[in-house]
């Protein structure tokens, strides 16, 4: 075929290829042409999942008349002077109009403020007809019916109605979160209807995301060389099982920005369980020469001059500020345990009124003294005592977890000596049970603790600690452990072997495809040597693209914790309880597991009273 130029009803179809994906990008392109006007109020209205009809309408300052065919015209903006670099608009490239036009019947009505009347013009799959007058009050309202009717290809690829419905959803709720003294009206015979009210930011949030999520979250504001973040991230125990509730705006753009996502994950890469994903919402404010929007047509992705920079920014102020939260459980686990308190079916009558809400747990609270770092005097990792374990004849069972935790002057004192401080913030320890949960109780309540969970996270946090700190100490192996594995695999282990010397894990090169394990953490016990060692390679070889090694470790930290933290269905004495306690008091990140899950969670007594209707 000889060499010829596109028609452009052609180049327009290509065109939508990469701005019009499915009625949500539509909808997108819409609503920010709304915003880039001016507009106050944006009202988005659809039918059948936005492929029958979507309608855009908002009071912003309108399009001349004169140039209504310009505005459907391919690359014709009113926004773009000669810099792209400079933009402070949403669109710029003058494709979106145009592209919906090709797939789909488009008519443009506007009425420019101060004009004495409004025009329309319709577009459909190429032709276009008008400027004519038509009646409209104010600003800007495009219709946009029949998506892809012409290119049956493209609708067969579309998701049904509430899919492509919820799509919308997600767009709109995404602008909102980044114009909140907008109001934003969503309706249509495929949905029922939302309304965000103008207001600010923190009411934006609440209304698009909840106002637990408020609860559950720890606000961010940092500051890096320029760069700003702020927002808001969810405690780790509130975390989800996907990634949609992760909001990221680059100077108020909303973007879905791989490398912003990978930072996010990394900033909790500590906290959360791999299938397990944070929620946040957060904004970064960067001078606009520091970052190129230009690199994807509906410009989801974004290109940072820095962007070392701008993930070491987002990590490190999401784990300080985690950090800070001190202990916090989730409000919403505990509700839901508050939920599964069955009353007997008699005492049923009992119960408040109908209708009456269960009372709330409060497991999220502030420590009294602020947070506290971490204090390797205290660290389940610090040397044992030798003559810890035979001067008190303890079962051999408890005696081991005793030389996990509790150094000889802690543990000196006879059990029913004195009464340790209800005052503490998780309380005195009055009970296990079930050899697997503590129960404590403090100066207004009850506290319960997964004795498992609980110690797997200390043990991580003196992993942790360890890596930047003072190496563990490691326990010999009688015999060194040789364990065979994929060249690779031994090869990475090898290569990381400073890092787990550092954790108190010894092990070299043994030949090709073998290590040679020589000692493994004193405070894991006695472990499975080959099963540690292959689950460490895979935890390597599951390293992404971008990870620095010291996140690796981290990850590789705690599923080495895993490996023995086997504490449940362990019974434990009164005072190895309270150390427990204590040392989770003293960690930082002990409110939940390595997984995300809560190690404790609180009832006040006053909720207590109401279960029995006392209150
Ligand atoms: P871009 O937004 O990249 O400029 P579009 O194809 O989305 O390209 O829009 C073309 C032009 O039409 C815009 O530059 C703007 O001048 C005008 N326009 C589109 N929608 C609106 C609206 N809702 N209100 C006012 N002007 C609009
Ligand atoms: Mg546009």
């Amino acid at each position: 075929m000889p060499i010829r130029q596109l028609p452009d009803d052609v180049i327009d179809q290509i065109a939508a290829g990469e701005v019009v994906e499915r009625p949500a990008s539509v909808v997108k392109e819409l609503v920010e042409n709304a915003l880039d006007a001016g507009a106050r109020r944006v009202s988005v209205s659809t039918a059948g999942g936005g492929k029958t009809l979507i309608r855009v309408s908002d009071d912003g300052g309108g399009i001349p008349e004169g140039e209504l065919l310009l505005a459907v015209r391919r690359h014709c903006t009113s926004k773009l002077g000669s810099d792209v670099m400079a933009v402070s608009t949403l669109g710029f490239r003058g494709e979106a109009l145009p592209s919906i036009g090709s797939v789909a019947r488009l008519s443009l009505r506007s009425r420019l403020r101060g004009a004495d009347g409004a025009a329309e013009v319709l577009l459909g799959n190429g032709q276009c007809e008008g400027p004519r007058p038509a009646a409209l009050s104010a600003g800007t309202v495009v219709e946009v019916r029949d998506l892809f009717h012409s290119v049956p290809a493209r609708l067969k690829f579309l998701k049904g109605e509430r899919a492509e419905s919820s799509a919308i959803t997600e767009v709109v709720r995404r602008i909102a979160l980044a114009f909140p003294n907008v109001r934003f009206e969503l309706s249509g015979s495929d949905r029922s209807e939302t309304v965000y009210e103008a207001g600010d930011r923190a009411d934006r949030i609440a209304a698009v995301l909840g106002e637990e999520f408020i609860e559950n979250a720890v606000s961010i504001d940092a500051m890096r060389e320029g760069v700003s973040l702020s927002g808001l991230a969810g405690i780790p125990t509130y975390g989800r099982g996907n990634a949609l509730h992760q909001y990221f705006f680059v100077n108020g753009r909303p973007v879905r920005d791989k490398m912003l996502l990978s930072a996010l994950r990394g900033a909790y890469a500590d906290v959360m369980s791999r299938d397990r994903h944070p929620v946040a919402v957060l904004f970064i404010e960067i001078d606009p020469a520091e970052v190129d929007v230009n690199v994807h047509p509906a410009k989801a992705d974004v290109r940072f001059r820095d962007p070392g920079l701008v993930r070491g920014l987002v990590v490190g102020a999401i784990r300080q500020a985690l950090a800070e939260g001190g202990l916090r459980g989730s409000t919403r686990g505990a509700s839901d345990m508050m939920d599964a308190f069955h009353m007997p079916a008699s005492a049923a009558s009992y119960s408040q009124e109908p209708g009456a809400r269960s009372p709330a747990f409060h497991s999220a609270y502030a420590r009294p003294s602020g947070p506290v770092g971490f204090d390797p005097a205290r660290s389940p990792s610090r040397p044992l005592e030798p003559r810890l374990a035979p001067d008190f004849g303890v079962r051999e069972e408890a005696a081991a977890y005793l030389a996990d935790f509790v150094p000889a002057a802690r543990a000196a004192p006879s059990p029913f000596a004195e009464e340790p401080s209800r005052d503490y913030p998780l309380g005195a320890a009055r009970t296990q049970v079930h050899k697997a949960f503590i129960v404590a109780e403090t100066r207004d309540g009850i506290v319960i603790v997964d004795q498992h969970a609980a110690h797997e996270r200390l043990v991580y946090e003196s992993f942790k600690a360890a890596i930047h700190g003072a190496p563990l100490p490691s326990q010999l192996l009688l015999i060194p452990e040789i364990v065979d594995l994929p060249e690779e695999d031994a090869e990475r282990l090898a290569e990381a072997s400073d890092s787990f010397d550092r954790l108190g894990l010894k092990l070299e090169r043994f030949g090709p495809g073998a290590v040679a394990v020589r000692a493994t953490p004193s405070i894991l016990g006695r472990v499975d040597a080959p099963a540690l060692v292959r689950d460490l390679a895979d935890e390597l070889a599951d390293g992404r693209d971008g990870e620095s090694l010291a996140e690796r470790v981290d990850a590789v930290a705690s599923r080495m914790a895993c490996h023995g933290s086997v504490r449940a269905g362990r019974p434990m004495r009164p005072e190895e309880m309270d150390a427990l306690l204590r040392d989770m008091e003293a960690t930082p990140g002990a409110g939940q597991c390595n997984h995300g899950r809560p190690t404790f969670v609180e009832l006040k007594l006053s909720d207590i009273e109401r279960l029995f209707g006392r209150r």
